[in-house]
């Protein structure tokens, strides 16, 4: 079973998950450019036995669960980082800390086609797949063991997809991961000083100068951050004020949908269909609608690598200024 360490000086958590392990002599590099293996793909319709049972599946009624005819399914991760039935009670070993790594790990595999990318399916279908996002959402926060539900895209080897077939993932986590926290901290500090919305003001702010506008559409606004961290960082933000993700109306779904095909069109063409990591930051899932925090999603192509002084320093050095990147990105006709 997965379990949570925390680092005693900084009080970061780590999941230590050996089930689809190598043993530690294995991660010895010599093998690094291993072939690809051309093993049949387990998100293909037909193949719906290799994956642990659906827990969700959008299909027609007169099909059966684990057979095709599926437009979005969702499965347990076979190999799950939080996957526990225990208590996620802290526990210790000698001074460290340590809790099961309790919790749901789950795959939303987007449509049957194994070739067509997020940002290549039709805007219907990115609404199924946005709408199965908020479903095993609304499923999951009602555990009290879940804190925080972080839901996540790896798209290409360079961006840690292990699987080539569209997907998404839903981590579950006893508590609420650091960068969140991190944000959750500065946007309330900044709430209780000026009784604002930081997110609300970083909107005005980009709306008032446009130069890291990528686009503006009825419900979202999508630009590169004044402190991008690294080349093409882009967010899609609700122009509403909104803490909870999974409080989108159908309206807004609609035009979510539309707005990140677009942006990850505009990313295909205009960088050669890069490898690219992104994700949901949303509000902890016991907490009540709160003026202080505004839920978005931040994107990574991953076009540069992160080095010894990013590792060392948590100082990011990144060789695109976001007003060049947005214009171009802004630019290019999708
Ligand atoms: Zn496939
Ligand atoms: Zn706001
Ligand atoms: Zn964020």
């Amino acid at each position: 079973m997965p379990e949570l360490r925390q680092e005693p000086v900084t009080g970061k958590w780590v999941v230590i998950a050996t089930e689809r392990a190598k043993r530690p002599e294995n991660f010895t590099q010599a093998d690094k450019e291993e072939a690809s293996a051309d093993t049949t793909c387990p998100f293909c319709y037909g193949n719906e036995r290799m994956t642990p049972p659906e827990v969700m599946a959008y299909r027609p009624p007169n099909t059966q669960p684990d057979k095709p005819g599926w437009k979005v399914r969702v499965v347990p991760n076979k190999f799950p980082a939080f996957a526990s039935d225990d208590e996620p009670n802290l526990d210790k070993r000698g001074m460290y800390s340590y809790m099961p790594a309790a919790g749901f790990h789950e795959v939303i595999i987007n449509s049957p086609d194994h070739t067509k990318s997020l940002g290549m399916l039709s805007n219907k279908e990115i609404v199924s797949v946005i709408s199965a996002y908020r479903d095993r959402y609304l499923a999951l926060k009602k555990d009290p063991k879940v804190k925080y539900i972080l839901i996540i895209v790896n798209h290409g080897k360079k961006a840690g997809a292990s699987l080539e077939h569209p997907h998404a993932q839903l981590f579950s986590s006893p508590m609420i991961p650091i960068n969140v926290g991190e944000e959750l901290e500065g946007a309330s500090k900044h709430y209780n000083e000026t009784g604002r919305c930081i997110y609300c003001d970083i909107i005005k702010e980009e709306l008032f100068t446009k130069m890291r506008v990528v686009m503006d559409t009825k419900h979202f606004l999508v630009f590169c951050p004044f402190a991008s961290r690294s080349p093409f960082e882009t967010w899609i933000i609700p122009k509403k004020h909104s803490s909870h993700f999974e409080d989108l109306s159908p309206q807004e779904i609609n035009n979510l949908a539309s707005v990140v095909r677009l942006t990850l069109l505009k990313l295909y063409d205009g960088l050669g269909d890069p490898a690219y990591n992104f994700y949901i930051h949303t509000s902890p899932c016991d907490s009540p609608s709160r003026p202080d925090y505004h839920w978005h999603i931040e994107m990574f192509p991953k076009l540069a690598i992160q080095a010894g002084f990013e590792m060392g320093s948590g100082i990011m050095i990144n060789i695109a200024r976001p007003e060049d990147t947005a214009p171009f990105l802004k630019r290019i006709e999708t």
